[in-house]
């Protein structure tokens, strides 16, 4: 797989090529829900702002960065760990330092969706009066955890979801089961690191079959029970798929509201489920999202969210009635 060649296509890719040209920002807020390889797109940003020529990946900046090997590029948290306010607290003494090899210091700051209040305020000073040739990237899976403060002192640049041909594509050689990494591409939301994750599950068709079923066939009060018992004989279900119906949901609602759905294939499958009104669908998209949030807890009573989850849905499509 080569990240870069997808992230080549962004703007997100062009905006930095032309600020480098033409002066770079001393911040960028880089959005991007992969989270999995959140980490490894900075990298790439990286090595765009500090390599000789366009982050070519062969030179020894590139090769140094790639490792976090490098003086001038100093990665927080260094580790899988989540930022702490210490680490805002190095990155802000260090940032005073100058650079060691090159004309410019940068500073990645991997998932800054973590940052703490008091860290944020903490790097704030830093945004407002920025030490000459400083420049910080941070990359955020979701920008809602950020003061309003950060965002207007940052540049955002965004990761698009890619199509679910790009992912298959850029996923054929370490996903060799053609048929189940295209369900895991449609499946997914547009990430790479969700659609490796879902072509890992063994049970990606029978939880999409399921999935879809009830999306296809739940109207009554019965099915719920029906659907509830089956999705609680196989105890692991639940998360996955809220997360396989999230992006079922959410497809259906953008090809109603005329937006661009990513998993075409995923959609032919639901398409039939036309008994949604375009308000019983926003609900079910939002409780759906709330339920798969809500798996994630360590604390989840598995029993009592499944059965709230599908009462929820079908709740909305007797209230939004056509
Ligand atoms: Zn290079």
């Amino acid at each position: 797989m080569d990240l870069g060649r997808l992230l080549r296509r962004t703007n997100a890719y062009r905006i930095v090529k032309n600020d480098k040209k033409r002066g770079l920002f001393h911040a960028y807020l880089l959005l991007d829900k992969d989270e999995k390889y959140l980490r490894d797109t900075l990298k790439f940003f990286a090595k765009i702002i500090l390599c000789g020529q366009d982050g070519c990946g062969e030179c020894r900046v590139c090769r140094l960065v790639e490792k976090e090997n490098y003086a001038d590029a100093v990665f927080f948290p260094k580790n899988g760990d989540k930022i702490l306010t210490e680490d805002i607290g190095a990155l802000v003494a260090d940032s005073f330092v100058r650079p060691l090899e090159g004309d410019k210091k940068l500073y990645v700051v991997v998932g800054a969706q973590n940052m703490l209040p008091a860290a944020q305020n903490k790097l704030l000073k830093t945004l407002e009066e920025p030490p000459e040739n400083v420049v910080i990237l941070m990359g955020a899976t979701n920008p809602y955890a950020l003061l309003p403060t950060i965002r207007s002192r940052v540049k955002t640049l965004e990761i698009p979801p890619f199509t679910e041909e790009e992912i298959v594509n850029e996923l054929a050689e370490s996903c060799p089961d053609r048929e189940k990494l295209a369900l895991a591409a449609a499946c997914g939301d547009g990430t790479v690191g969700r659609a490796e994750e879902l072509y890992g599950d063994v049970q990606l068709q029978r939880r999409f079959d399921l999935a879809a079923e009830i999306i296809v066939n739940m109207n009554s009060s019965k099915d719920v029970l029906k659907y509830s018992a089956l999705l609680l004989k196989n105890r692991d279900d639940s998360g996955r798929l809220f997360s396989i119906a999230e992006s079922l949901f959410r497809d259906m609602l953008a090809e109603r509201t005329g937006g661009k759905a990513i998993d075409a294939l995923a959609l032919e499958k639901v398409r039939k489920a036309a008994n949604y009104t375009t308000g019983a669908l926003i609900n079910a998209l939002e409780k759906t999202e709330e339920a798969a949030k809500r798996a994630s807890a360590f604390n989840a009573n598995e029993t009592m969210l499944t059965e709230w989850w599908l009462f929820a849905i079908l709740e909305g499509k007797h209230r939004w009635q056509k």
